[in-house]
């Protein structure tokens, strides 16, 4: 072994160990305390199906996902997510003026029941009506912070922000009729404008945001700009769509005009139906009858006040429209001009016809 050996080897030796020694001090600030997983590298793996056949799930390389919806793209060309179609202010229908809007739309709302889910469900303390000198265009539901608000119908998210004229984070959904869902005073957003969201999904969170004195959801169905009562189709202590089909009037564009205020059918304490199915008069049944004909005519009183006396009914098992006539005290033909339809006209379940 001679010298040179030696000092080759020992000088190899300490580079090694200096060039480790460098190595850890420098790796130690690359691996954090708190390793967030939107920090690593996010290559698209795969997709998996769902049960809508529109959409797909994309797994990332992090173990992240997204929902994939190239399907939804193709409604771009569509009129209504073309025209008027402005993602920076609330109102989008300037030019178009009240006189314009036609007198009754027909809005299809779900081609079945599954197509709807409530934004959230629970008691709305605070209804659509005159509120002192302003208006109260929605109806309020209180809840916690942060519950999810979820999208009624499938759409595309129009405007996502705060807002500064009192909604506060406000998201609005316009739907392929036309409709469009407001939902205000959000604690946070989980959508972006352009957005394409199906029923269901969450748009953002309860909060209270804006001119608010708490936690709840202020939610406002329009059409055109022009607001209406979302209680004439939504049942939100229940969850639950009202109608398939609604006929909106546009004598519903009113803050006076309330779903509450409209006479509705209500099979449980009319006496007329449960005699005319067969069921045995008992000794209290005019007595019944009376209490009926004199709420009907309280309700009527109300209706009237509030603009509009018109009755209508959903169309259920089972009805026909004689049945219709002798409960609601009308003539058949009645029923069939204000509808513009035949005595044998098929009814289908879900239509809502007029009345009165
Ligand atoms: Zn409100």
């Amino acid at each position: 072994m001679n010298f040179r050996y030696l000092i080759t080897v020992s000088l190899l030796f300490v580079l090694t160990a200096t060039t480790l020694h460098g190595q850890s001090r420098r790796r130690r600030p690359v691996v954090p305390a708190t390793l967030h997983i939107e920090d690593l590298p996010q290559q698209p793996l795969d997709t998996l199906a769902t049960d809508d056949p529109e959409t797909r799930i994309i797994i990332f390389s992090n173990n992240t996902w997204r929902y994939y919806r190239p399907a939804l793209k193709v409604r771009d060309s569509l009129p209504v997510y073309m025209q008027h179609w402005d993602t920076s202010q609330v109102f989008a229908y300037k030019s178009i003026a009240y006189e314009d809007l036609p007198s009754v739309v027909d809005l299809n709302l779900v081609k079945d029941l599954s197509g709807f889910k409530a934004p959230v469900v629970g008691s709305v303390l605070s209804k659509y009506g005159p509120r002192g000198r302003r208006n109260h265009n929605g109806v309020d539901i209180p809840l916690k912070i942060g519950e999810p608000i979820y999208a009624a119908f499938d759409g595309k998210i129009r405007y996502a922000k705060y807002n500064t004229g009192g909604f506060g984070n406000l998201v609005i959904v316009r739907h392929e009729n036309g409709l469009e869902t407001w939902h205000a005073h959000l604690s946070k957003l989980n959508v972006k404008v352009n957005d394409y969201v199906k029923c269901g999904q969450v748009i953002g969170f309860c909060g209270s945001t804006g001119r608010s004195r708490g936690p709840h959801l202020h939610f406002e169905m329009r059409y055109c700009d022009q607001t209406f009562d979302p209680e004439f189709i939504v049942d939100f202590q229940t969850g639950q769509l009202k109608y398939q089909t609604f006929a909106l009037e546009k004598q519903f564009f009113n803050i006076h005009s309330r779903a509450s205020e409209i006479l509705e059918e209500d099979d449980d304490d009319f006496p007329l139906l449960a005699s005319a199915e067969g069921d045995t008069a008992s000794g209290d049944i005019l007595e019944r009858i009376a209490a009926a004909q004199k709420k009907e005519e309280q309700q009527t009183k109300t209706a009237t006040v509030s603009s509009s006396n018109a009755v209508y009914h959903t169309i259920k098992q089972g009805d026909i429209l004689g049945r219709l006539a002798l409960k609601y005290g009308v003539s058949v033909s009645q029923i069939c001009r204000l509808n513009n339809i035949t005595p044998k006209t098929v009814l289908k379940l879900g239509r809502r016809l007029r009345i009165k």
